[in-house]
């Protein structure tokens, strides 16, 4: 990735960061863990990368912060990469119309999670990569850095303990799913990994070049290799559209029409598929756990990006 060549598109970015700085001051921080209550609600950051390699970044771009739901992606990527569709018999596909960390459907839906996105689906996606790796969640980091080109992408430990010592929902929900023989390996040591990944710390910049894969048909950005074949990307993309966004992933496909995960540590990443990755950031987040001014910020995108970056003909 290299900066990028347009200015009339860095202006437009630039000019999307300053609307998008308005809504700072609304919605709260997240609260669940100690280590993220104090993020500076100030901070808004924003980067797009189209699949040619060019960057344009506005705000805080360069911060990293807490990746927490967005390591899902990552997660499912590197499950169905090593075990395919093995992974649809655990879990389901389907939004869940239920908070990220509720058990309900869990006991009797028999311990299979409605996708991979709530807690409980990740969980399971990072069951299978104890099963495949001695150290899954160091592998994710190398496979965070790698598709970033940043090796300075970090497990953060205080967020890793603060998550550990306040775990009893996601351990509740791993119990519920071992229960029922959804779970390979044990308890903590899943829990361990599912958390070190939700712990990476990575900036605008890193998730934008990272995760354009899903916009280039699977091939990563940094390597020039394919990291998943085409139809996975397009899946993941689906379940991002139908799941990425807790409840409110159907407002948020009306409003803004484009596959998107969101994370409790404000960031946000979504996809143009066959053209450019995006991710906005800050800390605030609505009553769903959105942070307000990255979805936003996705809204004027969407809104305008036909003008500034026309489909190729
Ligand atoms: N680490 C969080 C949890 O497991 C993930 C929260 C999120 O970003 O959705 O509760």
């Amino acid at each position: 990735p290299r900066p990028g060549h347009s200015p009339t598109l860095q202006a437009w970015v630039d000019e999307i960061a300053e609307r998008a700085r308005s809504r700072l001051g609304t919605g709260r921080i997240a609260d669940y863990i100690p280590a993220l209550v104090n993020q500076d609600p100030e901070r808004f950051g924003l980067a797009l990368c189209t699949n040619d390699g060019q960057l344009y970044t506005a705000g805080d771009a360069e911060t990293p912060f807490s990746i927490q739901s967005l390591s899902k992606v990552l997660l499912l990527s590197l499950a169905l990469r090593t075990h395919g569709d093995a992974l649809w018999q655990r879990v389901g596909l389907n939004p869940s119309g239920m908070p990220f960390n509720s058990l309900m459907q869990l006991e009797t839906e028999r311990g299979k999670p409605r996708n991979p996105f709530i807690n409980a689906g990740a969980i399971v996606v990072a069951d299978h990569l104890v099963g495949a790796f001695a150290t899954p969640a160091k592998h994710l980091q190398d496979i965070a850095r790698t598709l970033s080109g940043n090796p300075g992408v970090l497990i953060d430990h205080e967020v890793l303990a603060s998550e550990w010592s306040h775990r009893a929902r996601n351990a509740a929900a791993a119990y519920l799913m071992k229960a029922f023989g959804n779970l390979d390996n044990e308890v903590d040591e899943v829990l361990t990994a599912y958390f070190a990944c939700c712990a990476l710390r990575m900036s605008c910049r890193d998730l934008a070049v990272a995760l354009n894969y899903l916009a280039a048909d699977g091939r990563a950005l940094t390597t020039g290799e394919r990291f998943i074949p085409p139809a996975m990307a397009q899946r993941i993309n689906a379940l991002m559209f139908t799941s990425g966004m807790y409840d409110a992933a159907g407002d948020f496909a009306y409003r803004v029409g484009l596959p998107a995960k969101s994370g409790v540590g404000g960031g946000i990443v979504a996809v143009v598929p066959g053209r450019l990755s995006i991710c906005a950031w800050s800390p605030a987040l609505d009553a769903s756990g959105n942070s307000v001014a990255a979805q936003y910020a996705l809204e004027l995108i969407a809104e305008d990006l036909g003008r500034w970056h026309p489909a190729p003909s």
